[in-house]
């Protein structure tokens, strides 16, 4: 999911910031209270830094030690004499002494007195209305200062302590702007979700019936394929406010916060109703509760209160919740009950129809040449989701930007392809020589075995300039179309044209190198997936032999076999590996000729078009 939904609050002035204002009055409260107390405290350590430590004594004791001289200096208030003894003047740890005045005549003389033989210094202080004031200025600029610093601290933590509503991000927009025609494909989900529209306009067709609508929708689907834009749009065409949540910003460290946030959210909800809520990320906070080791209170209260928050909501409202998730396994089972999350809409990744509608989406507001063409842009984007897509427009708009020119032409557009799924060249990383002819062999290798086998899909072409994301060079492929089945023979010639890299090597320098990696893991994963999932393997039959969790997300596999079967499995893995590591060399040892012809070409221009590559392969035949 991208961050899109951050920005709505500030176009429509409403309150983004969750927690209503009682809990920020309350906030400013303490924040008030503790600014004071700081600001005694602090005054209490500056006076006695300032003024070391003070000592009463009685009015007799003042007198004694002034007539015996030992008084250094005075200072006579109207009800009290302050003064700093002789011996205990050296600076920091001075003590004062204080005492109650009393009337007396005669004090005047005895200090003139002291002051002619022992050098005693006094004077009187004014404590009139002014110097009152001017204390009491100094403590008030020294409350707002410490408020300031608070409340700037505050903000920067997310909350005193991190603890408090107030700092649960809701994001509210009263219109989104977004409709349907702005979510391309997906027209199932778009389907499921009219409903709810209709619902939302029309909340009485459907009373009058006795029908009840489901409270809520489940958006399950790959990340980037477009969920959060799907329940914007719900609320666009419902022309109803969109509140959202992502799953993950109930939680706190604190027990309790998390479902005092969802009581919130549900409350503000309410009073905006007829409305969309929308949780992203709801696995965040409804995985199941018995697939967790140990407890989790937090997890489990925001669930449940989450549960009984939309058991309580009357749908005449008009409040449907909708939430994403990519990982609907792990959901508890209580949220999927009926008058829960009872529906479930899923958003796939687009296909070639999708890609090409989504493409121009995005496109509507960009100024293109006449040489785009999006149907070969999809073609090439194979399992790319929404978000890829539409920064494949813009980093091709920034492409054309950058080169000076008004429109985008579709060289714009293959190239941001290629920063999107390889990142950008790498013009910096130098090559040596060496290394650039190993990189060029071992990528001719690749593509002559793509040439010299029916069973695979056309060049577009070969690179051998690096790129951001590490790859040394790559050639890309382009299907003439869209297949949703691949067949042995296909998945076989795939192998051999994975390996076909280090078997060019191999052949060429009689050494091996490094680059073949990323090549072999692909390799392995295909071969594993052919035996222990397609059931292509003569060996083991159509038996699962592993199955596959995360369906949405990297799709982990999990092995469904004894710990014998599965060192069959990686035997059998070996031996197919083995056997298209043979048959690439074969292929390429007998035509040397076009792979040192095409290599020599690559080397000199680095980056060779899938037509020229066919140009010399024919010659060189
Ligand atoms: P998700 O919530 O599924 O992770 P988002 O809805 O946040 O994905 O999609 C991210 C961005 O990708 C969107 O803002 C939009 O620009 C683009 N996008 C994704 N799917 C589509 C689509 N079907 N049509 C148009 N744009 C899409």
């Amino acid at each position: 999911m991208e961050n899109q939904n951050t920005n709505g609050n500030e176009n429509n002035g409403n309150s983004g910031e969750g927690g209503n204002g009682k809990g920020r009055g309350r906030s400013i409260l303490v924040m008030l209270v503790i600014s004071i107390i700081l600001t005694l405290l602090f005054w209490k350590a500056y006076d006695r830094i300032a003024n070391g430590t003070q000592k009463e004594i009685p009015y007799s004791g003042f007198i004694e030690m002034l007539e015996k001289g030992e008084v250094n200096e005075v200072e006579i208030y109207s009800t009290k004499i302050k003064f700093t003894p002789n011996d205990d003047s050296n600076g920091l740890n001075k003590t004062t002494y204080v005492t109650v005045a009393i009337k007396d005549d005669s004090l005047a003389n005895k200090l003139k007195f002291a002051h002619q033989k022992y050098g005693t210094q006094y004077k009187g202080i004014d404590e009139s209305s002014s110097a009152i004031i001017g204390t009491v200025l100094s403590y008030a600029v020294m409350i707002i200062a410490f408020y300031l610093f608070l409340s700037l601290l505050m903000r920067k933590s997310g909350g005193l302590m991190g603890v408090g509503k107030a700092n649960a991000k809701i994001y509210v927009e009263k219109k989104t702007g977004v409709t349907f025609a702005d979510v391309a494909g997906e027209e199932e989900a778009k389907e499921s979700l009219t409903e709810m529209v209709d619902f939302l306009h029309n909340p009485k067709k459907y009373l009058e019936i006795g029908a009840k609508l489901p409270k809520g929708a489940l958006l399950v689907g790959p990340p980037g394929t477009g969920k959060t834009l799907l329940a914007k749009a719900v609320a666009g065409e419902a022309n109803v406010p969109f509140f959202s949540m992502s799953g993950s910003s109930f939680i706190e460290m604190y027990v309790g916060v998390g479902a005092s946030r969802v009581r919130d959210l549900f409350k503000q909800a309410s009073q905006m109703a007829p409305c969309i809520i929308f949780i992203d990320e709801i696995d965040a906070i409804g995985g199941s509760r018995d697939s967790r080791r140990g407890s989790d209170s937090e997890r489990e209260q925001t669930l449940n209160q989450l549960l009984a928050e939309m058991d309580g909501f009357d749908t005449s409202k008009g409040i449907v919740i909708l939430a994403a998730t990519n990982r609907p396994e792990v959901l508890d089972k209580a949220l999927l009950r009926p008058g829960r999350f009872d529906r479930r809409v899923i958003v796939e990744k687009p296909d070639l129809k999708g890609r090409i509608d989504t493409l121009k989406v995005h496109s509507k507001n960009v100024k293109m040449d006449e040489s785009v063409d999006f149907k070969e842009l999809a073609l090439a984007t194979s399992g790319a989701v929404g978000a890829d897509l539409a920064n494949i427009i813009n980093e091709g708009a920034l492409a054309a930007v950058r080169a000076g020119r008004t429109l985008v032409s579709q060289q714009d557009l293959i190239g941001a392809v290629e920063v999107v799924f390889a990142g950008k060249e790498k013009k910096d990383r130098l090559l040596s020589a060496e290394e650039k002819r190993i990189v060029a062999y071992h990528e001719v290798g690749h593509a002559l075995l793509v040439a010299l086998q029916k069973h695979t899909e056309p060049i577009q072409r070969i690179t051998i300039v690096p790129r951001t994301m590490g790859a040394l060079g790559y050639v890309w492929q382009v299907p003439e179309e869209e297949k949703y089945l691949e067949s042995k023979a296909e998945l076989m010639a795939d192998l051999v044209t994975l390996l076909g890299g280090r078997a060019a090597e191999e052949l060429k320098f009689n050494s091996i190198t490094t680059g073949a990696a990323n090549d072999i893991e692909q390799a392995t994963n295909k071969a594993r997936a052919m035996i222990t999932m397609y059931g292509m393997s003569d060996k083991f039959g159509m038996v699962q032999l592993e199955s596959i969790e995360g369906q949405y997300l990297d799709r982990n596999l999990a092995l469904q076999c004894s710990d014998e079967t599965a060192t069959k499995i990686d035997k059998e893995i070996r031996d197919m590996l083995k056997a298209s590591y043979l048959k690439a060399k074969k292929l390429l040892a007998e035509h040397m000729d076009a792979l040192d012809a095409i290599a020599a070409f690559l080397i000199e221009k680095e980056t060779i078009t899938g037509k020229e590559f066919m140009e010399i392969f024919a010659k060189s035949e």
